[in-house]
């Protein structure tokens, strides 16, 4: 079989025959042509900004090793110019089955620091002299981050921080769940401090690459250069800090750090799942000195962050998405922002790939599984209480044959809501409805869509209850 490049992944193996042709050219040569076809085929632009900093390594077997200088870039080389390379390079060499080709991001670039996916064949085992990965992911900025009431203090925090001659608050530590935007603040800041101050040296990484580096240098007995790389950085910023927990030689030396950096009035910035007083594997001594400056909370997402969100990213995309696939992904999707923007991306991906409009249905269909893990079950019967009360009708008005406008409005709201609210199908809401017929559920559904649009009291009655019932 040929073999094939992965899309997200970094490695394809094209094995070479041993009987091929070999070109006369020098890999250097072959590089070269391979480049000028490149920007041939791709364009000035394109090629300036993908092409033009790969960096390769052909590797002896006719393999190539492509070195970038940041994961987005890997990923997006991968993605997008791989058949190109490789058909190339393959011209270039002759070869029927030519050898691995791998891209991989480059190390030792400049004094940005990362554990963030290292390249999984890259031999680095040798010293790194303190210099490390230059890892930021560009679509982690300030601008791109939606502020709202959720993670407003942590953002002001963290621009600050960015923007601030001398730290205005040390450490700033960052508290929150999975997902709620931690790492992308952090890439936030360094970038901000790359852009504005040059030459400062700020290094990012995670508590477990730290960990990793000191008991490496333990290992290599370089403990002497493992601490002189991390005191003479101006800004260290240290990603889920709750993982230093429990391994004691390591909290011993994060501790020693800590406290040199901060009397030399370095800015430190943590971040961890939780507050400092609630890092349960922490030494106290640890906990305490990490709550002495500033910990901003951020908080599990609203409504109204998660719709801004969306916006925003659909924005960035120019993808169309009508407002309701958005609400309804918005009221849906609650559990953290990294599985919203996941099944936004699935939505989108889906509908390019068949050809068809986002709609409620087929993102419902598409997302199932990750609506169900973010069910908070909703009951129906929940929904018809609240319903009921709401419109001041009898809970058996729910079910009962009645046609007046008084109780049947009520009952579509009801019917809508459990539609948008729960994962239960059509004919299963009607056979809550005194067995009603699965049309009727739909036609309720469609009204009040529209009605929503047209009423502004019955849209906001609608909203209100949607609210009242996810909290
Ligand atoms: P954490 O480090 O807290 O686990 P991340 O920073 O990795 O979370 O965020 C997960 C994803 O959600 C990232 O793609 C990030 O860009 C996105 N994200 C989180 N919060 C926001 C926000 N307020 N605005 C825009 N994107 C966000
Ligand atoms: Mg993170």
């Amino acid at each position: 079989m040929e073999g094939s490049w992965l899309a997200l992944g970094t490695i394809m193996n094209i094995k070479r025959t041993d009987n091929a042709p070999i070109s006369q050219n020098t890999s250097d040569e072959k590089w070269s042509n391979v480049r000028l076809r490149l920007r041939a085929k791709v364009g000035e632009a394109a090629y300036n900004s993908w092409l033009r900093p790969l960096e390769a390594f052909p590797t002896g077997d006719g393999g190539l090793h492509i070195q970038v200088p940041t994961k987005f870039m890997r990923d997006w080389v991968v993605k997008h110019y791989a058949d190109l390379i490789r058909s190339f390079w393959q011209d270039e060499c002759g070869a029927v089955q030519p050898a691995e080709i791998e891209v991989a991001v480059a190390v030792g670039k400049e004094g940005f620091s990362s554990s963030n996916d290292r390249p999984r064949n890259l031999n680095n085992s040798g010293d790194q002299k303190g210099n490390t990965e230059l890892d930021l992911d560009p679509r982690f900025t300030f601008e791109n981050f939606v502020v709202g009431k959720p993670n407003e203090l942590a953002y002001a925090a963290a621009r600050r921080v960015a923007e601030a001659n001398t730290a205005p608050f040390n450490p700033l530590y960052l508290a929150g769940g999975v997902g709620l935007g931690k790492t992308h603040l952090m890439h936030a800041i360094a970038g901000t401090i790359r852009g504005k101050y040059p030459g400062r040296r700020v290094v990012y990484l995670s508590a477990e690459r730290f960990m990793y580096e000191f008991i490496r240098s333990l290992r290599f007995k370089n403990v002497m250069a493992f601490k002189e790389q991390f005191r003479s950085v101006d800004v260290l910023m240290i990603d889920d800090v709750q993982f230093i927990g429990g391994k004691e030689s390591t909290q011993e030396e994060f501790f020693h750090t800590f406290n040199a950096l901060i009397e030399q009035n370095r800015q430190i910035i943590i971040s961890g799942d939780r507050s400092p007083s609630d890092l349960d594997l922490m030494e106290e001594r640890m906990r305490s000195r990490l709550g002495w400056g500033l910990v901003a909370d951020i908080h599990a997402t609203d409504y109204e962050l998660r719709l801004g969100i969306l916006q925003n990213k659909a924005e960035q995309m120019s993808a169309d998405i009508p407002r309701t696939v958005m609400e309804f992904l918005a009221h849906r999707i609650t559990s953290n922002v990294r599985e919203l923007e996941g099944g936004l991306n699935r939505v989108l991906a889906y509908s390019n790939l068949v050809g068809q409009p986002i709609t409620i249905e087929t993102t419902q269909e598409v997302l199932k599984d990750l609506l169900r893990a973010n069910d908070r079950r909703i009951s129906i019967e929940d929904i018809q209480k609240r319903v009921a009360e709401h419109f001041n009708i009898r809970l058996g008005d729910m079910h009962s044959p009645r046609r007046a406008r008084a109780v049947a409005r009520p009952r579509q709201v009801a019917m809508y809501l459990c539609k948008q609210l729960t994962t239960r199908s059509l004919p299963e809401i009607g056979r809550k409805f005194g067995g009603r017929d699965h049309t009727t559920v739909m036609h309720a559904v469609r009204k009040i869509d529209e009605l929503q649009q047209a009423d502004a009291t019955l849209g906001e009655d609608v909203e209100l209850l949607k609210r009242m019932l996810e909290n």
